[in-house]
Parts: C-alpha cells; structure tokens; sequence
C-alpha cells in the first residue's frame, strides 16, 4: 500500500475517501481537515481564546493537540468528576500533555468547590441516570468556566462516529429539538452562553487514534466504569458494519443532515421557555433555579 500524495509505503487507508496516505501526508490532511471545518463553520479564529474541554481520552487530547499545532490560543479543561479507577488517572493523562504542549490547564474539581463528587451525587439522586446527570455536570461547568475566563468558546472532542450515532438515535425518534441543535458548532444564544465547538466532528474515531499514536500522545484508555448508554455503543457498532459495506456512509449522513438542518431546521422553534438567569448562580436557565443548582439544595 503506497501513499497517493507521494509514494511512499502508506500507514493507513482510509476507505471512505479511498486514500491510503504516509505518516507525513496523513498528519498533513489531519491539519487541514480540522482548520477546513473551523473555517468552514466559522468557529474562531487564531486570536481569540478557545477553551479546549479535555476528558484524557484520544479525542479531546488529539484536539488540544492539534489546535495548539495549528497556532490557535487554546486553554485547556479537565473536569475532576471524583469517579474512583478513572478521574486521577484520566487527569494525569492531561497535564503531561498539556505540559508537554505549554498549554494553560485549568482543573475544576466538583468535590472540592462543590463538596461532593459525581458518585456521591448520583447516590442520593437514584431516580436520575448517572450518565445524564454527569452530562449536564460537564455542560454546567464548561459553560461557567469559560464564562469566569472571559472565553467565549469551548470546544469538544466528539468525533464522527459520536455524532452520527447521536443523530441515528435522534431520527428514530424523531427528536426535532435535539436534531436542530445537532451541529458541529452552535452560536451563543446570550451572553453567558459561550459557543459550542466540535472541530473534530467529520474525522472518524479510528482517524483520531491513528492521529494520537502518531502524535506519541498518551491517552487514558479505560472506558467509564459507568459506562456510557449501552445504545450509543450498540448504534456505534450497527453504523460501522453499515460502513464496512458501504464505505463513507457515515460521512455522508452527517455532512448532508447539515444540509438539511441548515435548510429545515437552524431557526424552528422548539417550543424552549425563553432563557433568564439562575436566582442562585447567575446562570442562563429556563427555569428560576438551573439545573445544577438544584443538585446542591437541600431535599432534592
Ligand atoms: P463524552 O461526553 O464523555 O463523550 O465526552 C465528549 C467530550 O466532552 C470530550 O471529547 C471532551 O471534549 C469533553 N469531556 C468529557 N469529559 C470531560 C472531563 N472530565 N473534563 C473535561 N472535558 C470533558
Ligand atoms: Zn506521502
Ligand atoms: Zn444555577
């Protein structure tokens, strides 16, 4: 297998593009894949700060990676949930790269500021699914974190194949207001809203790895022992033997369901109280206390 830019012998083929490419040319295509769709959805640009939401898993490190590669003002965020066997290791993973990167780290632990770690949240909320609770956590704290900074935009690392299986699962619901939001990158809608960001959202998952191992990037590869809905794997596996008939399928329901979202679904509306701000954190909410207040008053 031979690189199509220059000959040499090819580390990877990518079958959705039919391209086999070097170590050098893939890492190059990479690059240009990333700032492609961060221009193309006009995300930031290289002066204004970017907080970068880092898990220390393969995608979000290979994103502060290469955005900080890419020349762009990155800051980074790790998110100490107290989850015991995962968030020491997994933030041990982020501060070697970001130190490595020169990267400014920022950690907010929810025990520490907030008094209790997401396990112990979860314990006395048993009628919510510890996946959505840690969920709207993360949201809360990105959003507030970049909000004490001054930034104005966080980015993920949800990559292709997150994306697609979550909208498989919102069309088979036909789950309007989730499909209207579902977008590589989401505008603020008020100013203590920051924009969303997924740069990485038409690389596949196998593309990122092979981005990481070639980069010498150290990822946390333990999944959550919570573990993520059993669906999103199961639709993550159905999708990729879809793929392996019908190579770019994938790409091509996410990229033309952008289409679609632009043409049908950007400004419906779904039918969301308008938003004001949380009576305890200021937040921006639809209701009098925000979600992530309401985990810290008392009987609830
Ligand atoms: P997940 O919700 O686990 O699929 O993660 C999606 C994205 O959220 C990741 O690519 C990261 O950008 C971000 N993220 C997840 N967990 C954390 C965390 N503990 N701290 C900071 N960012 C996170
Ligand atoms: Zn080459
Ligand atoms: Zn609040």
């Amino acid at each position: 297998m031979k690189c199509k830019v220059c000959g040499e012998k090819a580390v990877i083929k990518l079958r959705q593009h039919n391209l086999a490419l070097c170590e050098e040319h893939f890492i190059e295509r990479f690059r240009r894949e990333v700032e492609r769709t961060i221009k193309k959805y006009e995300m930031f640009d290289h002066g204004q700060p970017v907080l970068v939401a880092v898990s220390g898993g393969k995608d979000s490190l290979s994103l502060l990676h290469v955005l900080k590669s890419l020349d762009y003002k990155v800051t980074g965020l790790f998110i100490d949930l107290g989850i015991e066997g995962m968030s020491k290791k997994a933030r041990a993973k982020v501060e070697e790269l970001a130190a490595r990167l020169d990267v400014e780290l920022v950690v907010v632990s929810l025990k520490d500021k907030y008094g209790e770690s997401l396990p112990e949240i979860a314990k006395r909320r048993p009628q919510h699914r510890i996946c959505s609770l840690c969920g709207m956590i993360k949201r809360y704290l990105m959003n507030k974190t970049a909000y004490d900074l001054g930034i104005k935009v966080v980015a993920t690392g949800h990559n292709l194949d997150d994306e697609v299986s979550s909208l498989l699962s919102n069309t088979l619901r036909w789950d309007v207001s989730y499909l209207a939001k579902q977008s590589p990158y989401l505008p603020s809608v008020h100013p203590k809203l920051a924009a969303r960001a997924k740069p990485l959202a038409f690389l596949t998952e196998r593309e990122i790895a092979a981005y990481a191992i070639l980069s010498e990037i150290d990822f946390h590869r333990e999944t959550c022992p919570f573990s993520r809905g059993a669906k999103t794997l199961f639709y993550k596996h159905l999708l990729n033997e879809i793929e392996v008939r019908s190579p770019g399928t994938k790409l091509r329901f996410y990229r033309e369901f952008q289409s679609f979202r632009k043409r049908y679904l950007r400004d419906i509306d779904t039918g969301m109280p308008p938003l004001r701000e949380c009576k305890i954190c200021g937040m921006p909410t639809s209701l009098e206390v925000c979600a992530f207040c309401r985990l810290f008053q008392r009987d609830n």
